[in-house]
């Protein structure tokens, strides 16, 4: 399959290079070709497949012969290997748990499959070189992203995260695996650390001597594996949801916009409601049809603070730049974080869930939505373990969270990361 750039359409890249890349050379996102719908059988008979079967069906077609079937069948086995559970919470209201991998965020999926298909090209090229994967992190990316690569060989991954700013369990996850992942702590915020990794990529006395690429959901291998989640979903809730509906709690846009790939394959929704914090410039966009970019804003549910979020122009484009058609299926709604906590204590009172801040955002962007449509089957995207915020979860709900064995395995691991303060020491590091 070939991506074409969503700033200068006739620059065309393989899937290849468009995950090697990261990023078009016009700094343009990577877009496929052609999305073509699966045939109506396999929607009908959904429930023989099994998950690595139905993820080979839909993800397929947008790697063509880039990677023999076997060898995608491998990686997609490996990288599904646990639980994408809908769990019911009231006769038509559903939640669809996505953290049940290694980190216990939904990231690790994308994370896991685009560190596979670094892995697999990089083991067919003959030149040796190492690609070196550099990242930023505000907490939960870092940590899927070092568990995704954990001994991947070919690939080099180096993360970078702000000094005191990430959760002692974060920083467990980023700093304790050793092998191919290095940390560095950087004294300064997670801008500035962005910052670094921007200057990084565009440094040529840099890139002559090392093969950099981003992490991010930039990145097509890291987008488009999520459509996975909205078909494994529809494969438990089929016979009950005629009109089906997901809230996506959303920051960049990339997981939302994967489900709305899915629909292009002609997944039964019926509508997608992206799910946001006080960082509001799409359901502002959604307004007045006009998008203004802003300085994020901190809030509790962090993974979400974004003010210019990358793949909106992805979902813009599946929907031919049209307004009208975006809008038939696709709304969005901003909630505050007193909102957030009412929610996660609703949840927990009223039907004894706990949800983390970015699941409760997705709850109540459903209850809004179907205030005014109750004859739908709703599913909102709980995206991270509680205990991924577990300080603010326990506060709201006045309750202790057991902590999960992933995360007890590395809460005991040994801290191993570099210090650094500036562009000039990363990098030496790099070159060193
Ligand atoms: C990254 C993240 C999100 C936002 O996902 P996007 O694809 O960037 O919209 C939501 N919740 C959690 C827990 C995350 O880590």
């Amino acid at each position: 399959m070939n991506y074409f750039s969503l700033n200068t359409p006739d620059h065309i890249s393989s899937f290849k290079d468009a995950v090697i890349r990261g990023i078009a050379p016009d700094k343009g996102l990577y877009f496929p070709e052609s999305i073509t719908p699966l045939d109506p059988s396999f929607y009908e008979t959904i429930e023989n497949y099994s998950t690595v079967d139905l993820a080979y069906e839909a993800i397929q077609q947008f790697i063509g012969d880039e990677i023999p079937e076997e060898e995608l069948r491998a990686i997609l086995s490996e990288v599904l290997d646990f639980e994408f559970p809908v769990v019911e919470l009231e006769k038509n209201v559903a939640t669809l748990e996505l953290f049940h991998g290694p980190t216990m965020a939904f990231k690790d999926v994308g994370a896991r499959f685009m560190a596979r298909c670094l892995g697999y090209f990089s083991k067919q090229s003959n030149t040796k070189e190492n690609v070196t994967v550099l990242v930023a992190t505000s907490g939960d990316t870092g940590g899927a992203v070092a568990n995704g690569f954990l001994g991947v060989e070919g690939v080099d991954v180096v993360i970078l995260y702000p000094k005191g700013k990430v959760s002692p369990i974060q920083e467990k996850q980023l700093t304790t695996l050793g092998q191919n992942i290095r940390a560095l702590e950087v004294e300064g915020s997670f801008d500035d650390c962005q910052a670094f990794v921007k200057k990084a990529f565009l440094d040529e006395s840099i890139t002559d001597h090392i093969k950099l690429t981003s992490a991010n959901s930039i990145n097509v291998a890291r987008w488009l594996p999520q459509m996975l989640y909205y078909i494994i979903a529809y494969r438990q809730v089929k016979d009950k949801a005629e009109k089906l509906v997901f809230s996506v709690p959303s920051g960049n846009f990339g997981n939302i916009c994967a489900g709305i790939v899915a629909y292009k394959l002609g997944l039964p929704v019926d509508h997608f409601i992206a799910s946001t914090n006080v960082n509001k410039v799409i359901p502002d966009y959604m307004d007045t049809q006009t998008y203004t970019p802003r300085a994020s804003k901190p809030t509790i549910s962090n993974a979400m603070d974004v003010g210019d979020p990358s793949n909106f122009i992805r979902i813009q484009k599946l929907f031919s730049n049209d307004y009208d058609q975006l809008a038939a299926l696709f709304s969005s709604e901003s909630f505050d974080d007193d909102q957030t906590k009412a929610a996660m204590l609703k949840l927990f009172i009223e039907n004894e869930y706990v949800a983390d801040p970015h699941g409760a955002v997705g709850y109540l962007g459903l209850e809004s939505y179907m205030e005014h449509h109750p004859d739908t089957y709703g599913i909102f995207l709980e995206t991270a373990h509680p205990v991924k915020f577990l300080e603010v979860v326990e506060e709201t709900l006045q309750t202790k969270v057991a902590i999960p064995q992933q995360i007890q395995k590395v809460m005991g691991g040994q801290k191993k990361s570099v210090e650094i303060a500036t562009y000039e020491e990363l990098k030496s590091y790099l070159l060193d």
